[in-house]
C-alpha cells in the first residue's frame, strides 16, 4: 500500500514538514543555500541534479517561503534563504552529525566553528570557546578529518564550497559582485 502524496488532514507537523523538505534533493538544495550557493547554475553544477527537477524544487521552496527569489531585472536571479528557511539549520546540522556519527568512521566530514573565536560547535551548536549558540551567519564550515577530497567533485563551485567559509556568505565570484556594485 502506498502512502498518500499529501498529508493535509493528518494531525502531525512532521508529516507536514516532510511535504516541504522530505525529498532528498530538496534538503540538499537547502544545505547548499546555507553554504552560500544562490544561482541556478551553481546548484545544478554542485548537486548534479537534473535541471527540470531543480526547477521544480526551487519553485516549491519559493512557494513555501523557504527561499526568496531575487531578480535584479538584468537577468541575474538568485535564491536565498528566508528567515523561515534559515530556521531549518538545526535540521541540517543534526542530520549531518547523525551521518558523521554512523557513516563516517574517519570523523566529521565538515567541522563547524564559531567564526568569531574559532571555537568548535558541539552537537547543540554551542561554541566550546565562548559558550554561545553561534548564530547561523557566524558559523564557519570547513573540511573535517572525515573529509576525503578524492571523493569530492572537482568543479569550481565544489572547490569554493570545500574551502573554509562562513554560512550564508554568497558564493558569487568577486567579478560579479563588482559588476553589481558598479551598477548601483
Ligand atoms: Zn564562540
Amino acid at each position: 500500500m502506498t502512502l498518500p502524496s499529501t498529508y493535509p488532514e493528518r494531525n502531525c507537523s512532521l508529516a507536514r514538514a516532510l511535504e516541504v523538505i522530505g525529498e532528498r534533493w530538496t534538503l540538499l538544495i537547502v544545505r547548499d543555500a546555507f553554504y552560500g550557493v544562490r544561482r541556478f547554475g551553481d546548484f545544478a553544477t554542485q548537486l548534479g541534479i537534473p535541471r527540470a527537477v531543480l526547477t521544480n524544487r526551487l519553485k516549491l521552496l519559493v512557494r513555501e517561503g523557504v527561499l526568496a527569489r531575487d531578480d535584479d531585472g538584468a537577468g541575474v536571479v538568485e535564491y536565498r534563504l528566508t528567515d523561515k528557511g534559515t530556521a531549518l539549520w538545526p535540521v541540517v546540522r543534526t542530520m549531518m552529525a547523525w551521518g558523521d556519527a554512523f557513516y563516517s568512521p574517519a570523523g566529521v566530514k565538515r567541522a563547524l566553528r564559531h567564526d568569531r573565536d574559532g571555537g568548535r560547535l558541539d552537537g547543540e551548536g554551542r561554541c566550546q570557546e565562548c559558550g554561545a549558540v553561534a548564530p547561523v551567519p557566524e558559523i564557519r564550515i570547513e573540511p573535517g578529518p572525515g573529509f576525503d577530497p578524492s571523493k569530492s567533485p572537482t568543479d569550481s563551485v565544489s572547490a569554493l564550497l570545500n574551502a573554509p567559509r562562513r554560512l550564508l556568505e554568497p558564493l558569487a565570484t568577486s567579478a560579479s559582485r563588482q559588476a553589481g556594485a558598479s551598477s548601483t
